[in-house]
């Protein structure tokens, strides 16, 4: 090997249109987590870099705004063509920097790109509402209108879908939009700002802006910000909330999740075994609606368990980029290293290790660990309590569908949880009754399609509304109301009373 292709790419803001070296001297290192090497080295931007990226985003945003519906839609669709076009190489720097194997980063983009549809429909999103004749001679009629200058905060695990969950909508509503994508795959943004260019989007109306705590502090902090879109951990997301609240901001804050599949006894065991095996290790289990709790209701336990094990072994682990494996490595060494301590944990503690993903060995110096099933697992336990966020299912017997709902509903998080039955009066009884913001019914993984919303309950969202879909646009803009006469100078007089309708 040369010294160049040794030497890690710098990976560099995108303002104004186009890539911009940071200024700060601050960067962060980018790993390809299936070989251990660092490729690339990030940009962190400083409290100044923020202000310039806001101040740029400020002026693009007073003239985005005055841009037709008819073309802002036109501009989505070609987005739209070329990101289609652009599935291959978007879903290879996936791969790449994130390690998720190359039909995961595909099913990822094809998510995003509903959003893009969504959007496309802005003229009619927008449509508001017109009173004629509310009173004598006068209208009454609403409008949305942009925000202004809005800000994306995005985590590692969907580096091109959640960051899409928010540009679409954001950007077809008039508004500027500053991504601060996840500084540990940060590349897929900067693919996406060029696609947005290409499609004919105004220089400044997009930005991306790399950085750490320092440039989130620094936007949520600027006055210049309106609202703020987050997806990351609950302790981020909890204080994303206070802090972009505390400074006047909208903010919509989505957090980790812990979700719970409940298998009662009626169900196909193969069906569910199959979902739970889908549900937990797909994308090595590093997904917010990933199951990462099997409640198993009375006698089924064990058929349950002994079919998920079986499905272990045939489970094709190794670089994404290889089209023969089926699950990647875990996002870096450390994150590796943390899951795999809620392995050794859940068996100090009682549980029962049918799967040890510790065991199996991979060449290199890939962040891999093989999948793990734990049995017995109770709630007590640390691999219960906490989001491991890795490939780790814990088993939890339950007697009963009450005790089974029971803990769903005394969990901290609530952002996806998943019935499986064949029995339709329980199922409703379910999605009636629990404390969960997308319910699968036989489904394991509910992301709801783009023009519902998506949301958690509890500590999984902090704020009011979902993100994209009709929520999106409610989120994006602001509602304005409008009374109108259209003066006739022969019944004007001075009257000093509250108007009334007449
Ligand atoms: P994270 O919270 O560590 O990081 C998310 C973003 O916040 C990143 O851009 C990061 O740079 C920034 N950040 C990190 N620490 C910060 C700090 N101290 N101050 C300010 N900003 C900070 O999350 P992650 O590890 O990138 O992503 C995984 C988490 O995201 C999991 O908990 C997962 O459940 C959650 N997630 C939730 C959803 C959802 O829709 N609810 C979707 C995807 C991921």
């Amino acid at each position: 090997m040369t010294d160049t292709a040794l030497k890690p790419a710098p990976i560099n803001h995108w303002l104004n249109g186009k890539l911009t070296p940071g200024t700060s001297g601050r960067s962060a290192r980018v790993f390809n987590p299936a070989t251990g090497e660092v490729q690339g080295l990030v940009d962190l931007a400083s409290v100044d870099e923020i202000g310039a990226a806001v101040e740029a985003a400020t002026a693009a945003a007073a003239r985005w705004r005055t841009v037709p519906l008819s073309k802002r839609a036109e501009i989505m669709f070609r987005f739209r063509a070329l990101l289609d076009a652009g599935r291959d190489d978007l879903a290879r720097i996936l791969t790449r920097e994130h390690g998720k194997v190359h039909a995961d980063a595909l099913g990822e983009i094809a998510r995003g790109i509903e959003n893009v549809d969504f959007a496309c429909g802005i003229p009619n999103l927008l449509r508001g509402g017109y009173s004629e004749g509310a009173s004598t001679g006068v209208d009454v009629y609403s409008i949305q209108q942009p925000l202004g200058v809005v800000a994306g905060i995005t985590p590692f695990n969907f580096p091109a879908m959640v960051p899409l969950w928010m540009i679409p909508n954001a950007l077809a509503c008039g508004n500027a939009f500053i991504l601060k994508p996840s500084e540990k795959d940060p590349s897929a943004s900067l693919f996406i700002a060029d696609l947005l260019q290409r499609a004919g989007l105004p220089d400044g109306v997009f930005t991306v802006i790399h950085g750490d705590k320092v440039a989130v502090d620094a936007l949520l902090e600027h006055p210049g910000v309106a609202a703020v879109s987050f997806v990351g951990s609950t302790p981020i997301a909890r204080y994303i909330y206070q802090k972009g609240t505390e400074h006047g901001k909208r903010v919509q804050a989505l957090g980790g999740a812990k979700n719970h599949m409940l298998v009662l006894p009626d169900a196909d065991v193969n069906m569910a075994a199959d979902a739970a095996v889908s549900a937990a290790y797909g994308s090595a289990g590093e997904r917010c609606m990933a199951i990462s709790v099997v409640l198993a209701v009375g006698d089924v336990a064990g058929e349950l368990v002994d079919a998920i094990a079986s499905r272990l072994p045939a489970l094709k682990v190794g670089p994404g980029s290889d089209a023969a494996n089926e699950m990647g490595p875990l996002i870096s060494r450390e994150h590796r290293d943390k899951v795999a301590g809620y392995i050794g944990s859940a068996a100090e503690q009682g549980a029962t290790i049918v799967v040890d993903g510790r065991a199996q060995e991979f060449s290199g110096n890939g962040f891999f660990l093989g999948v793990s099933l734990l049995d017995h697992v109770t709630p007590d336990m640390d691999a219960y309590r906490d989001e491991i966020f890795g490939p780790v299912l814990c088993v939890v017997r339950v007697p009963t569908y009450e005790a089974g709902l029971k803990l769903i509903n005394d969990n901290e998080f609530g952002n996806g949880t998943a019935i499986f039955t064949r029995d339709g009066g329980a199922a409703r009884q379910f999605q009636f009754e629990c404390q969960v913001g997308m319910v699968g019914i036989n489904v394991p993984i509910p992301v709801p399609v783009a023009y519902y919303s998506f949301g958690g309950w509890k500590a999984s969202l902090f704020g009011d509304t979902h993100m994209y879909g009709p929520d999106g646009i409610r989120f994006y803009t602001r509602t304005k109301v409008i009374t109108s006469r259209w003066p006739d100078p022969a019944g004007s007089r001075v009257d000093l009373g509250f108007p009334q309708n007449r």
